[in-house]
């Protein structure tokens, strides 16, 4: 199984470029993590070390020097389990001090936590009790020292998760349904917010263990998830294109030679944006090396890095022509400033517009999507003028959150928007009570 969770993560990778690991069972628990990319980090040899039936594996976004902190994380303290989440425990250091454990991180904690719970509670029982002392959003999936695979989802699902299956056996778990394709698996349906499944070698349980409330994140659709993925039912493809729809009846350039989609992520909003205002669509840059998430690289040097892989202009396709730039989104706006640099520049483009396809991104997710903090964000300080200006470019404009909605078609009351608005959610409001940089973080 350890290399079906391996391919599941470089399907995944996108997700997180910092971490990654997986564990098995094969009637004892083996677990491998390290910082670094999934093709780098599970070697040959270091997958032989991973024998079982039944594994999971993560990837994350977050640098973590401690090797024992790189998901999945295991606990000790109550039934041994090791648990990979995707999410935030807000008040995970106070649980660390009911249940006098280490407070080091909170998918450390979660693992704790249910680790006790289920020394005197089935498993299904155990994320229903769980659930009541979490404040905050987790989707996990955890393997037992016993061989029970459990998967939970909070009841906002605001962090996507999903079942699949090989034939008839729903055994498949993953964050998006691209990791199912990869490996040959059937993609079934979501988990459904509040909803746990738990695994053993002999049945499959699934138990609703709170009422749905659902908070599904909205940035999935623009950015975090692959294009190939169903989040919630929804193609993330076909919402993709309808933003390309939506930016040409709210922001169309009149005249335009060109469009180009950049990156990747931005090629269906272009594709769809040329096929609604007639532009011709060009394939503008090729990237150099592999795809470099630069908004959620740590440091400058590492973003100027990506910035220089992400981009290699295609001269032919632009030079002389007044061109439409789209892209996904735009965060500190130092990608844009060197695209449209770039182009004007060194190619002689003669206009360039640019139109994103997510709104403004004004202020920091509290739920782990490593936006950074508000006084980084081009968005929330500058109006568009402002931003064309500092970018360079002619003119510049976002997609407004209502056409975003539409796009996703889910009820805006079902969907986070809080890094577009600065309104966190219930649970983040909550939240703020137990961590005092969220605190200063949505208020600043
Ligand atoms: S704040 Fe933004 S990134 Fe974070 S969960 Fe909400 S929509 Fe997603």
């Amino acid at each position: 199984m350890a290399r079906f969770a391996y391919y599941g993560l470089l399907a995944l990778q996108h997700r997180g470029q910092e971490t990654c690991g997986a564990a098995t069972w094969d009637k004892q628990l083996h677990r491998f993590s390290a910082p670094g990319l999934v093709d780098q980090v599970f070697t040959e040899s270091v997958l032989e070390k991973l024998p079982g039936w039944v594994a999971c594996g993560a990837v994350t976004a977050v640098p973590e020097k401690e090797v024992g902190l790189i998901q999945p994380v295991s606990a000790r303290t109550g039934v041994r389990l090791v648990l990979c989440t995707n999410g935030r425990v807000f008040n995970y250091r106070e649980l660390a001090q009911k249940y006098d454990v280490p407070a080091w991180s909170d998918a450390q904690v979660l693992a704790e936590v249910l680790s006790r719970k289920l020394q005197q509670s089935d498993p299904l029982e155990a994320v229903g009790e769980l659930h009541e002392e979490v404040v905050g959003t987790f989707s996990f999936v955890a393997i037992t020292e016993r061989g029970e695979l459990i998967a939970a989802r909070d009841p906002t699902g605001l962090k996507p998760l999903v079942i699949g299956s090989f034939g008839f056996d729903y055994g498949v778990i993953a964050s998006e349904s691209c990791a199912m394709d990869v490996i040959g698996a059937d993609f079934k349906h979501d988990i459904e917010p509040g909803e746990a499944y738990l695994f053993t070698p002999y049945s499959i349980e699934r138990k609703r263990f709170a009422e749905p409330n659902p908070r599904y994140c909205a940035f999935e659709y623009v950015y975090m998830a692959r294009p190939d993925s169903i989040i919630n039912g929804i193609s993330v493809y076909e919402v993709r294109m309808r933003i390309g729809e939506k930016l040409a009846e709210e922001a169309a350039v009149e005249g335009a030679d060109v469009v180009v989609g950049v990156p990747e992520t931005a090629i269906p909003f272009a594709m769809a944006y040329a096929n609604r205002t007639s532009t011709p669509i060009h394939m503008g840059f090729v990237r150099t090396g592999r795809r470099i998430r630069s908004a959620i690289k740590p440091t400058q040097f590492e973003r100027l890095v990506g910035v220089q892989l992400k981009l290699n202009p295609i001269r032919r396709a632009v030079a002389g022509k007044k061109i439409v730039i789209i892209d996904d989104s735009v965060v500190r706006g130092t990608t844009t400033k060197n695209t449209v640099n770039m182009l004007r520049n060194r190619l002689g483009v003669k206009e360039v517009h640019v139109r994103i396809g997510s709104p403004r991104l004004i202020a920091p997710c509290p739920f782990g999507v490593e936006v950074p903090a508000r006084d980084e964000l081009i968005a929330a300080h500058l109006t568009d003028e402002e931003v064309a200006a500092v970018t360079g470019a002619d003119t510049f404009c976002w997609l407004s959150i209502e056409g975003l909605v539409e796009a996703i078609g889910t009820p805006r009351e079902h969907l986070c928007l809080g890094c577009f608005t600065g309104q966190h959610i219930e649970v983040a409001q909550r939240g703020m009570e137990f961590l005092k940089e969220l605190k200063e973080a949505v208020a600043g």
